[in-house]
This record gives C-alpha cells, structure tokens and sequence, in this order.
C-alpha cells in the first residue's frame, strides 16, 4: 500500500547539505498500522512529507496504492493527495472555521456540492464523536477534540492512507489512549492503512501492527512490534 524504493532526501547543497533520509526502503501492506520510531531530528518528519509528497525526495520512488507518486505532475498529484489523509501535531484546524466547516473543507476544495458535503461530513462527525459541536469554534475545543476534528477532515476525502506526524505528542497520555482507540477502530472499521511517526514508544506499542527505527536518517530496524520490544 506504501512502499519507498531507496528514497533519500537532502536539504540544502555542499557545505550546507543536510542528508536528512539515507537510502529508505519501506513496505507497508494494504491494512497495516505502522510505527516509525525515533530522536528528535533522525528525519521522521522528512520521511512522511516524502510520502504525501509534500517535499520530493532526492532520489528514490514512492508508490501509494499501487501509484508511484513520486513523478506526478503536480496537478496529478493534488488528486493523489486525496487519497492521503493527514494528522498532525498540532492540529492544523482553520481557527476562523467552525468544525463543520474544518471538516468540509478538503471536500469543498474538490468542488463538491453543499448538499453532498453535507451528507457526507455528518457521519464523519458522528464517528469521531463530535456530532453535538458542529457550531463550535476550535478555540472552544479541547486539544483531543481538536485532534479528532482534524481526524474527521483528514477522512473526508475517503484516503486509502492515514498519515499521523506526531498525532498524540500534545496530549496528556489520558486524551493520547483515546485518539489511539479512535485510530484502531478507523483501521478496524474502514480498512485505513496507517503510517504514524512519534517518538514515544508507549504509542507505538499501543496500536502499531510494526515498527521502524529511524536515527540519523536511516531506517536501521523495522519489526512486528512484539520481536522490537522484547529483541534482547
Ligand atoms: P524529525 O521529524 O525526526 O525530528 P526531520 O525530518 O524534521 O526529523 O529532520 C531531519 C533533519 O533534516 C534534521 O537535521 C533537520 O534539521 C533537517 N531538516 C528538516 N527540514 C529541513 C528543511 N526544510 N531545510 C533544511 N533542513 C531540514
Ligand atoms: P497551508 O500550509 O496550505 O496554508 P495548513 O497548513 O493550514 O495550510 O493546512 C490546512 C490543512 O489542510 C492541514 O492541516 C491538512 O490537514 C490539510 N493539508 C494540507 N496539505 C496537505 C497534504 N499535502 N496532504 C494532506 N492534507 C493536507
């Protein structure tokens, strides 16, 4: 469902390049839920920008559903992007939008009519939980409700592919179980495969099906969660 083919990615050129991926080989099956694990700065974030294409790599390809996305034009690619959904740390919620209209944005950039928004967005909202804060503005929200927002938006665009970058890192570990649970029943529910980046790993062993660590740019591990955790 994911696969990166030997993707580097280097920021900036000579004395000021940075190799921030180094040669990244990664598979991930149709369904999965995958962690990538490590320090601050081993280039986890280079590698899920890679994937929805939001920097190219250096060198290497990028197939998602059995689409290599890494030579669209970009025109090809914001339709790719749509089967792409992404999380992020801090939310990245539209603070002038109430939550109905966070959450029909995406769908509103595809020039979709009102009524089919509509039809669509409730149940989105249904299923993350917020069907009573349709009205609510994000500064009126908690962090987790927040989060579950931009959840519901990232859905919007029925992705075959969920992105989490440092989805849980801003929660406490209570509201951090809770968007864990929404995760699982996502992938359990609608077959979502998921790629999550953090570096904690109590989340990691939380949800992910597998897992990779990555430190200084390297993919240097990648194992059924179980083998990594108990690995002498
Ligand atoms: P992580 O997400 O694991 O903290 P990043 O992917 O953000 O790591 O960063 C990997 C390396 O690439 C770091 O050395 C970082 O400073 C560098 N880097 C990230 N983004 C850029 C950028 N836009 N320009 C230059 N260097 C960058
Ligand atoms: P911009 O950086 O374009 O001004 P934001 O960072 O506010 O916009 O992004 C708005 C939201 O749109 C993001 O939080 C994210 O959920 C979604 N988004 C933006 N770019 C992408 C992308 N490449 N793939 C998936 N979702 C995206």
């Amino acid at each position: 469902m994911i696969e990166l083919n030997n993707v580097s990615k280097t920021y900036g050129t000579g004395r000021d390049a940075v190799h921030a991926l180094k040669g990244v080989n990664l598979a991930i099956p149709k369904g999965a839920i995958h962690g990538v694990i490590g320090l601050s700065g081993a280039g986890k974030s280079t590698l899920i920008r890679c994937v929805n294409l939001l920097e190219r790599p250096t060198q290497g390809t990028v197939t998602v559903d059995g689409q290599e996305i890494t030579r669209l034009s970009n025109t090809a690619l914001n339709q790719a992007r749509h089967r792409i959904g992404m999380i992020f740390q801090h939310f990245n919620l539209l603070t002038t939008r109430n939550v109905f209209d966070n959450v029909a944005l995406p769908l509103e950039l595809m020039g979709q009519p009102r009524r089919d928004i509509r039809d669509r967005v409730s149940p989105l909202l249904e299923m993350v939980g917020l069907s009573d804060k349709a009205d609510q503005f994000p500064a009126q929200l908690s962090g987790g409700q927040k989060q579950r927002v931009a959840i519901a938006r990232a859905l919007a665009s029925n992705p075959r592919v969920l992105l989490c970058d440092e989805a849980t890192s801003a929660l406490d570990p209570q509201t951090t179980s809770s968007i864990l649970e929404l995760l699982r029943d996502i992938n359990h529910k609608l077959g979502i495969t998921i790629l999550l980046i953090t570096h904690e790993m109590e989340v990691v062993k939380s949800i992910c099906h597998r897992v990779g660590l990555i430190s200084n740019g390297e993919l240097v591990e990648d194992a059924v969660v179980g083998d990594f955790f108990t690995a002498p």
